[in-house]
């Protein structure tokens, strides 16, 4: 199971920080029109987040970044919007690569997958990656199958996960799932 999972975790909103616990870049790819913009807005206007200006604690809507809470640590994420496929990803100075297609848009999913394989190709294992299938909402004009997404998620050791950035479905839990996947990558779990 590569769905991220629910955000269990203790996330609150917060607009002003005492000790910020990382500040991590996350760049969301994908081609025109499968909703980056739509997702960045809704990840800014989470009633669970407060978007902030690091220097002073003042809110700041221009600047694409949000403080989260989650487990008692705050943490500053800025998101880049990339529309070019032919962007040079691998050197993007980043913890996390969203990659979106849309799920009625078949070449959207192709390249999605295409810019995956390029991803993991260049960077390795070391860095999180997760495949974003927007506009669930339109389940009548879906084309990508859950399975096949699974199937490539599993093949490029990333997690994937079906949302609606239009109608706010399961927006927070993908940013918190992001936080959380850094946060694991960067400091993982001995057993
Ligand atoms: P971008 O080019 O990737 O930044 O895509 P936009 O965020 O500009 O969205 C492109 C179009 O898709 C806009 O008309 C949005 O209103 C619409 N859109 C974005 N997300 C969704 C969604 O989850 N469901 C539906 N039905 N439409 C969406």
């Amino acid at each position: 199971q590569r769905f991220l999972s629910d955000a269990s975790d203790d996330t609150t909103c917060s607009t002003v920080s005492s000790s910020l616990f990382g500040y991590y870049r996350v760049a969301v790819i994908g081609e025109s029109g499968v909703g980056k913009t739509a997702l960045i807005n809704q990840f800014m206007s989470s009633e669970y987040m407060g978007a902030f200006d690091i220097n002073n604690g003042c809110l700041d809507d221009d600047e694409m970044k949000v403080s989260v809470m989650l487990n008692g640590e705050e943490s500053m994420m800025e998101f880049i919007e990339i529309e070019d496929s032919k962007h040079d990803l691998e050197s993007l100075m980043v913890d996390a690569y969203l990659i979106m297609y849309s799920l009625n848009d078949l070449t959207s999913y192709q390249i999605a997958v295409e810019n995956l394989h390029r991803l993991r190709s260049d960077i390795g294992t070391d860095r999180v990656i997760v495949l974003v299938g927007n506009k669930v909402d339109l389940a009548r004009q879906r084309l990508v199958s859950v399975e096949d997404v699974k199937h490539v998620a599993e093949e490029y050791n990333c997690k994937c996960t079906e949302i609606s950035a239009g109608i706010n479905h399961k927006v927070d839990e993908l940013l918190v799932g992001i936080l959380r996947q850094i946060r694991l990558n960067l400091n993982p779990v001995i057993t």
